[in-house]
């Protein structure tokens, strides 16, 4: 490839942890230059799943923007994949002493400052987009300047909602927020129903349609594939932008040797009916050249059984490791991803 045809513009669409610790990888890989056919100087759009996104004590919550956001930034508490690094708790004892719902969601006492310019903001009429930037402007813009900007995919109101069987409930059925089923519950009871409350009337927030068609490449990391990437894919128009996009579309598979590495991938593929593997995915993610919205995607070297099936239904596919253990084979996934669909 010619220097001047090196891809300059990447977009991910990114969910919580395993996003923010793919764009970690992408990122190192970027400045280091290891990525075939991508300029050094390339500059990372990521578009953040905001469907986990509730309001709790008053204040406005987005995890999966804060969990890109304080990664990338380098304050993420690496041990527990969210929240501040060196965290103190005194405002959620608090509320606990005032007995104050919900209990089982906890919000640190540095994570609560986030919060509160965040709700401070939307309550001054801000969308949550402008919101994302001002925030970014402290944990992003020192480090990697125009390089990488973080969006929400949408200014809408959108949440993930589970229905969890109820014996004692009427209709046998109880519906709670994603967070509740996540956080209080731990995925551990069946999902019989996902509800995207708000999704279908949402409008995707600015810039993300011309990230998707302005760039060389599209990728869609490690995330969870109907949770986040999912709902995504699911605000109107984002599909027509990755149909119409002339950048390549690539994917790296979540699921390894039949499981999610972390998180209820399994949970979430299972409510929706798609085969939990790796070629479930990618198959369910299908072709663009078929309608789908992929050109490549990546499985694990346990999952190289799967290439011949994938390869079948239109994609280009390859196996190699995908565990991110670090940025270095984090990267290396990256590369491979792009040496995918080039
Ligand atoms: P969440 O919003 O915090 O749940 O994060 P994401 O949706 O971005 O990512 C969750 C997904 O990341 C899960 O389905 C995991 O299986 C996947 N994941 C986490 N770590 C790894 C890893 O090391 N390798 C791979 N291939 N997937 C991973
Ligand atoms: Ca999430």
């Amino acid at each position: 490839m010619r220097n001047d045809d090196a891809m300059r513009n990447i977009t991910v669409l990114s969910g919580g942890v395993g996003g923010a610790r793919f764009l970690q990888g992408l990122l190192h890989g970027i400045a280091a230059g290891t990525l075939p056919g991508v300029s050094p100087d390339a500059e990372v759009t990521v578009v953040a799943n905001t469907a986990d996104d509730l309001w709790v004590h008053g204040l406005k919550v987005c995890p999966d923007l804060d969990t890109v956001m304080y990664t990338l930034g380098g304050g993420i508490d690496t041990e527990r994949g969210w929240g501040h690094a060196n965290e103190t708790w005194s405002v959620m004892e608090e509320l606990r002493e005032y007995a104050v719902e919900p209990t089982w969601f906890n919000l640190g006492d540095r994570d609560v400052a986030t919060h509160l310019v965040r709700t401070q903001m939307l309550d001054a009429g801000y969308p949550l987009s402008a919101v994302t930037e001002a925030l970014c402007r402290r944990w992003l813009s020192p480090t990697y300047g125009a390089g990488l900007r973080l969006l929400p995919m949408t200014d809408d109101r959108v949440e993930t909602h589970v229905a969890i069987a109820d014996a004692e409930a009427p209709s046998g059925r109880r519906v709670v927020h994603f967070q509740e089923y996540w956080v209080r519950l731990r995925a551990a009871v069946p999902a019989e129903l996902l509800v995207f409350v708000g999704l279908d009337e949402s409008s995707p927030a600015p810039g993300v349609i011309d990230a998707i068609t302005g760039a060389d490449l599209v990728v869609l990391p490690p995330s969870n594939p109907v949770v986040s990437v999912g709902t995504i894919l699911g605000v109107p128009g984002v599909r027509d932008a990755l149909a119409s996009t002339p950048a390549r579309v690539v994917g790296l598979s979540p699921i390894i040797g039949g499981h999610h590495v972390r998180g209820m991938a399994e949970q979430m593929l299972g409510s929706i009916g798609v085969e939990v593997s790796a070629a479930g995915v990618g198959l369910h993610y299908g072709a663009r050249s078929k309608g789908g919205v992929l050109d490549g995607w990546l499985v694990d070297a346990a999952d190289a059984d799967a290439v011949p099936r994938l390869a079948e239904a239109g994609l280009s596919a390859a196996a190699v490791p995908l565990w991110m253990s670090d940025v270095e084979a984090t990267a290396s996934m990256a590369a491979a991803a792009i040496e995918l669909v080039r």
